[in-house]
């Protein structure tokens, strides 16, 4: 203690799959680190609420450096998490006959330019008749959140030098030479010269409590629908390209699958600097500064999933058929620049003189490597 001041060497605000990694990283050198998580738990926002894709660039035609980028970490990312993977499953990628904004012809020439597999293969197998220009079967696979979750946590959170603090959060932060001085929620003060922020959609109130300017985000409350489907698309995954259509893929290895589309899981979205939605009206301590999780919110949207399963039935074969469980809602966060190509690289960002800030807004999971860079 110096004064009242607890101190650590790294703090890391956000407990997503970024912030636990950040901590795990930042463990090799470090011999005290504090994590700060606003939620009563750990992984409970967009590192368990998405749609798990392992990328290997598929999804990006319109913008080929999201999709290097994807393919770059994929190997890493699927041998580090074996345990956590699902393979088994055909991995359908299908151009839309209507409305689409790259051709089948254009698709299959950006796989090869990308190098990664593309085999076309009949549509009848899973598509209506003339629904879809083309149909092909490629490599990607999904991950299983919550044994992520073990993965990526497991070894961090029994780490003795390793200290986890939920339901608290940064209130106040002033500098003093090479050191933060912060204030938390729970009346606790630590000096530190390192704090990591991995709060994703809350990336820019940590930046105007620690007085740095802010990114130029976007902002999408999303919903993510998980059912069970019928015998002929239990081991498929199938994603139809490139614009207002819909994916229906195994959710990890939870046995279910997730269903969204384009139009339907962004119900509200916000280009604000700061989250700004109208449920935070109704929302009690939700507000463009203190960004509440969605998933457990009584304001939360009403599922859209039937406008999703009546888009996927007029794409698949008769014999589809989609048994809505539940749903789940996060809000996503992305550069605005996004909006023009698509684009979801992963983006840190290093401020402060003298103490550090290290922001990151991440695109992808498997991106998460990125911050061993920024770290060291
Ligand atoms: C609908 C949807 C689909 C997606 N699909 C995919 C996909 O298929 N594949 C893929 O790779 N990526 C996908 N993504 C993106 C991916 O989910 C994110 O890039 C990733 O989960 C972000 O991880 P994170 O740890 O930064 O954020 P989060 O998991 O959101 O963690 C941030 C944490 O910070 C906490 N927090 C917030 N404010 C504070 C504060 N002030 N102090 C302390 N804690 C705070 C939050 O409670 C939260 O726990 C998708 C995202 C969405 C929303």
């Amino acid at each position: 203690l110096t004064g009242n001041y607890e101190e650590r060497d790294a703090v890391v605000l956000g407990g997503g799959i970024f912030g636990l990694f950040a901590a795990r990283t930042l463990l090799s050198k470090k011999s005290s680190v504090t994590l700060l998580e606003r939620d009563p738990k750990i992984f409970s926002r967009a590192s368990s609420i998405n749609q798990a894709r392992v990328h290997l660039g598929y999804h990006y035609p319109r913008s080929l450096g999201t999709a290097l980028y994807s393919a770059q970490f994929f190997n890493r990312f699927v041998e580090d998490y074996a345990e956590c993977i699902n393979r088994s499953f055909d991995k359908i990628y299908a151009i839309s006959s209507r409305n689409s904004y790259t051709s089948a012809a254009q698709f299959e020439s950006f796989c090869r330019m990308l190098n990664i597999p593309v085999e076309p293969v009949s549509p009848h197998l899973y598509f209506s008749r003339g629904s879809v220009e083309g149909c092909y079967l490629t490599k990607e696979y999904t991950f299983d959140a919550k044994l992520l979750a073990n993965a990526v946590g497991g070894k961090v959170l029994d780490d003795p030098r390793f200290e986890l603090s939920l339901n608290n959060f940064c209130v106040r932060v002033e500098s003093s030479g090479s050191h933060y001085l912060l204030t938390c929620a729970d009346g606790r003060k630590i000096k530190t010269p390192l704090v990591v922020n991995a709060t994703y959609a809350s990336v820019n109130q940590v930046l105007e409590l620690f007085d740095q300017e802010c990114l130029p985000m976007k902002y999408e409350i999303t919903e993510l629908a998980l059912g069970g489907v019928s015998e002929s698309f239990q081991n498929v995954g199938i994603t139809v390209m490139d614009g207002p259509f819909f994916s229906l893929i195994p959710h990890g290895l939870t046995g279910l699958h997730s269903l969204t589309g384009v139009e339907y899981t962004p119900h509200e979205s916000s280009a604000k600097s700061l989250p700004t939605f109208s449920c935070q009206s109704e929302t009690n301590g939700c507000s463009p500064k203190i960004l509440k999780n969605c998933d457990t919110c009584s304001s939360r949207p009403k599922t859209s999933s039937h406008f999703m399963y009546q888009l996927a039935k007029r794409y698949l074969s008769s014999s589809f058929e989609f048994k809505h469980e539940r749903s789940h809602f996060a809000v996503k966060a992305m550069l605005r620049t996004s909006e023009v190509d698509d684009a979801r690289p992963t983006y840190v960002l290093v401020s402060g003189n003298g103490p550090k800030l290290v922001s990151v807004l991440s695109g992808k999971i498997n991106t998460i490597y990125e911050l061993e860079r920024a770290l060291s």
